[in-house]
């Protein structure tokens, strides 16, 4: 158990965490007990083999119940595709990693239910933990969860319900599971804040999805904040200040009142086109990880998926999806995001994407190791049975294909190679491959940005992946937070690399767009505008904000803005002059705060 600290805590004491989900709530705490089991490992005789069997048994069937009964609560509520999760956790309670592994444990090694299940959660957590990709690893939470039902319904210990609450609170808790975030009720928890988690965290996706602030990753809040302490949370910015002065208070009344009325002036943009005064029209795409993901990001006003990033497919314990498993996906996708296409990058593993299922090997320097369209091009069957589903998909509706990492254009003609083998094949068993898949590239590497135009005669697209691109172009290792300061999209290289990819784009009449996390950032949508990008692709909950940027400008007054800019010689100045121009335009939205 997690002692808790008794520490006086003084006026305005101020926290800082992972800015989760944006939104202020200002409240009293309610501490949830979320805290760690006592868990005792010990030999059991034979004679005690089957009843702690049963009672294993009897806490899988319990789990598996209280999320049944979660899942029929949340219906109806805005939680939607969300629910997923709940069908993830209950699959996990089949899944032979933990129940067999801990059967086995309590039968052939004689070891107690509650001590062979702690051993089976330790070795999947070390599976986890060892994944340097940050989405894939947080899908750790999905193991932590459903093993700390598990473990308290052995122990015979209860949780708490979030569906309990039923005065306004902001919840403080060690960590809420997927499960937890779905049964709270709106009007009664207004927002949460939590020791451990991440910003893609699916706690932290379903608070978004949810529009409740939350601050995750405080390290200690749970065990420093004792119950009904006055607190601020601003989820936006991840800070938390616990018991405000007067002074304070009134601060962030009036910051709520604010970003309560930006919010709601956002919904006016869902349904309305992406173009600028004169009208300049762009797509505004939505990023997704999962099929699941795109009814959600249609509401959201996404015109198409700019990147399906289907590595997440073979996350499994069966290995890679089978040919038929990856044409339902695609064909899903398409047909649920018809008349907007769907892109669908191949296989991006490797780098920081660690797939145990793929045995990928161990790498000195991963980054510019046998990573994404590299991988694809070694391990051709993995590559073919791809490319062979989303052909097939291809004919129900508007899909491209995207290679991810291209470093030249004999990368490029081998992919081609290996798509158009399959498509023969394919047509010449009579199946159909639809006629218009388009074919593009991610410009991720300097290499592709300095052969652009070479490129470009090779494809119908290029999307920019500045998530890599900046990684490579800098210098700077995207994960590694030493040097995050320098993890600067405005540095100008940056700025003359986007440029030159656009204007080689233009030149040869292809489409080029951009997928990294810069295209949904509202501070550059003026910059990116002006660059030259029609598609900008971004996580769904961004596009209103990216649109209501660019629906009150002109074209002609954005190049002016960019032919600034690329005067500047440093990072921060263009930073600067840019935020300073932000806010002149935007005063509401880009506060002096920004500046
Ligand atoms: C990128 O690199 O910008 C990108 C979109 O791909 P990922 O983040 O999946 O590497
Ligand atoms: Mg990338």
């Amino acid at each position: 158990m997690t002692a808790s600290v008794k520490i006086d805590i003084s006026e305005d004491t101020i926290l800082v965490g992972i800015a989760a989900a944006p939104g202020i709530a200002i409240c009293r705490s309610h501490r949830v007990n979320r805290d760690r089991m006592d868990v005792v490992e010990r030999r059991i005789s034979s004679s005690e083999v089957e009843p702690e069997l049963a009672a294993f048994r009897d806490a899988v069937v319990k789990s598996k119940l209280q999320l049944l009964e979660v899942k029929e609560q949340a219906d109806g509520k805005e939680l939607g595709e969300h629910l997923y999760i709940i069908d993830t956790h209950l699959l996990i309670l089949d899944d032979d990693m933990l129940i067999g592994e801990t059967v086995s444990l309590i039968r052939e090694d004689l070891i107690n239910a509650e001590g062979a299940l702690n051993r089976v959660l330790r070795k999947l957590r070390r599976v986890f933990d060892r994944i340097s990709d940050e989405y894939l690893r947080e899908r750790r939470s999905d193991i932590d969860s459903i093993g700390d039902r598990l473990m308290r319904n052995l122990l015979g210990e209860t949780r708490e319900s979030l569906a309990d609450i039923d005065e306004q609170v902001i919840v403080v808790a060690h960590d809420l599971s997927p499960a937890d975030t779905i049964q709270i009720d709106k009007t009664k928890v207004i927002g949460f804040v939590t020791d451990i988690g991440g910003r893609t965290s699916h706690t932290a996706i379903l608070a978004r999805s949810l529009g409740i602030p939350a601050v995750l990753g405080l390290e200690t809040v749970s065990s420093l904040v004792p119950d009904g302490t006055p607190m601020i949370i601003d989820g936006s910015s991840g800070t938390v200040i616990l018991k405000p002065s007067t002074e304070t208070f009134r601060d962030y009344l009036l910051k709520k009142q604010h970003y309560d009325y930006l919010e709601s002036e956002l919904l006016h943009y869902r349904n309305l086109p992406a173009e600028t005064k004169d009208g300049h029209s762009l797509f505004l795409r939505s990023n997704v990880d999962f099929v699941d993901e795109i009814l959600a990001a249609r509401e959201q006003g996404a015109q198409g998926i700019g990147l399906f990033r289907t590595e997440f497919l073979f996350m499994s314990d069966e290995g890679a999806p089978t040919e038929e498993e990856q044409f339902a996906i695609y064909r899903s996708a398409v047909e649920q995001m018809e008349p907007f296409p769907v892109t669908i990058r191949t296989l991006d593993v490797g780098g920081d994407k660690f797939v145990p299922e793929l045995n990928l090997s161990d790498e000195v320097n991963p980054a510019m190791g046998l990573r994404a369209v590299r991988f694809s091009l070694k391990e051709a069957k993995l590559f073919k049975t791809q490319l062979r589903a989303i052909l097939r998909a291809a004919a129900f509706g508007p899909i491209r294909v995207m290679f991810p990492m291209i470093s030249g254009v004999t990368e490029v003609r081998d992919c081609k190679q290996f798509l158009e083998r399959e498509r023969q094949e394919l047509l010449a068993a009579g199946i159909d491959c639809g006629e218009n898949l388009k074919i593009g590239i991610m410009i991720e590497t300097p290499a592709a940005v300095l052969i652009a135009d070479l490129l470009a005669r090779e494809v119908d697209f290029f999307s920019v992946g500045t998530n890599d691109l900046i990684q490579y172009c800098l210098a700077i290792d995207r994960g590694n937070e030493h040097v995050a300061y320098l993890y600067e999209p405005m540095h100008p290289a940056v700025l003359q690399a986007l440029l030159r990819v656009c204007q080689a784009a233009e030149s040869a009449g292809i489409e080029v767009g951009m997928c990294g996390e810069m295209a949904g950032e509202d501070l550059y949508s003026l910059v990116l505008v002006a660059l030259g990008f029609r598609e900008l692709s971004m996580n769904a909950a961004c596009i209103s904000r990216v649109k209501r940027i660019i629906r009150q400008v002109e074209l002609s007054e954005v190049k002016q803005v960019l032919d600034q800019l690329i005067t500047l010689s440093t990072a921060e100045e263009i930073a600067a002059a840019l935020q300073k121009e932000m806010h002149r335009r935007y005063p509401s939205i880009f506060t002096v705060e920004h500046v």
